[in-house]
């Protein structure tokens, strides 16, 4: 099972993603976890993404495709993977498409999460305040929304044409979302 969790920083993603790792025992690939460890580790390629983190921009496909290689390749018996946080181009997501044909598997489903971005900038303050993530500050959160408007919202009619793409409400508590997950992933899994 390959389930994207696809929409805008902040919409919940992670959240969601961690959940279905516990019920249901997949692995969880979040791009922005992983170069948020090579960071934290002060490897070179932890320094080679710092600031573009920090500034919101978006690291190189090559990187954050190697990323999830290097992961596919560990954990070759997962019962699935959730992508989250990938693919954010349409580069990323023609590799993903390749990747994933190496292996003899596909995209299953692609759930989008819906929601309102004035509502995602008071969440992300929220968020800001409680955890200090950099680019959580208002300004560099405005300029990740415009990247995903610019860069990976293209990605909705790509896999809506494919008839993978599931949107579900994003607004609600996390048990309102969490249930309209599990209703859109159905008996699939
Ligand atoms: P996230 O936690 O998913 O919002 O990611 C935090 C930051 O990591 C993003 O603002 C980007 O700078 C970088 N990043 C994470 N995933 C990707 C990706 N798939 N492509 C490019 N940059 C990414």
């Amino acid at each position: 099972m390959n389930l994207i969790l696809f929409g805008p920083p902040a919409a919940g993603k992670g959240t969601q993603a961690k959940r279905l790792v516990t019920e249901r025992g997949f692995i969880q690939l979040s791009t922005g976890d992983m170069l948020r460890a090579a960071v934290a580790s002060g490897s070179e390629l932890g320094n080679q993404v710092k600031s573009i983190m920090e500034s919101g921009a978006l690291v190189s496909d090559e990187i954050v495709i190697a990323l999830i290689d290097e992961q596919l390749t560990a954990n070759p018996d997962a019962p699935g993977f959730i992508y989250d946080g990938f693919p954010r181009t349409v580069g990323q997501a023609e590799a993903l498409d390749q990747l994933l044909e190496k292996r003899g598997t596909k995209i299953h489903q692609v759930i989008r999460l819906v929601v309102d971005e004035d509502a995602l900038l008071e969440r992300v303050t929220k968020r800001f305040e409680e955890q200090g993530r950099k680019d959580d500050n208002p300004e560099t959160f405005k300029t990740r929304l415009e990247k995903y408007n610019a860069d990976t919202a293209p990605l909705i009619p790509i896999y809506a044409e494919r008839g993978v793409l599931k949107e579900v409400d994003g607004m609600g508590s996390i048990e309102a979302v969490s249930t309209a997950i599990d209703g859109a992933l159905g008996a699939a899994v």
